[in-house]
């Protein structure tokens, strides 16, 4: 089952790759180089990158609100 919640990452992402590091689950990525991206299908929203962002560019919100609407 989905979780309610899920990370968003803003543009503003520097790339760093702290958040991936940090991910328990592996549900970041940086394909690009450019900014991280966030597995949909794996984001459990537990929140622990968005703590370690030096950019404070990760957001945690409700599922629906992010991609279902
Ligand atoms: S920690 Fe923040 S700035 Fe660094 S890659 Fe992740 S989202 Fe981007
Ligand atoms: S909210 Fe949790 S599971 Fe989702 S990307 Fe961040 S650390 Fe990983």
């Amino acid at each position: 089952m989905k979780s309610k919640r899920i990370a968003t990452i803003d543009t503003l992402c520097v790339a760093c790759g702290t958040c991936m590091k940090e991910c328990p689950f592996g549900a970041i990525s940086i394909p690009t180089g450019i900014k991280a991206l966030v597995n949909l299908e794996i984001c459990v929203g537990c929140g622990k990158c968005s703590k370690v962002c030096p950019a404070s560019v990760i957001t945690i919100v409700e599922r629906e609100v992010a991609y279902e609407n």
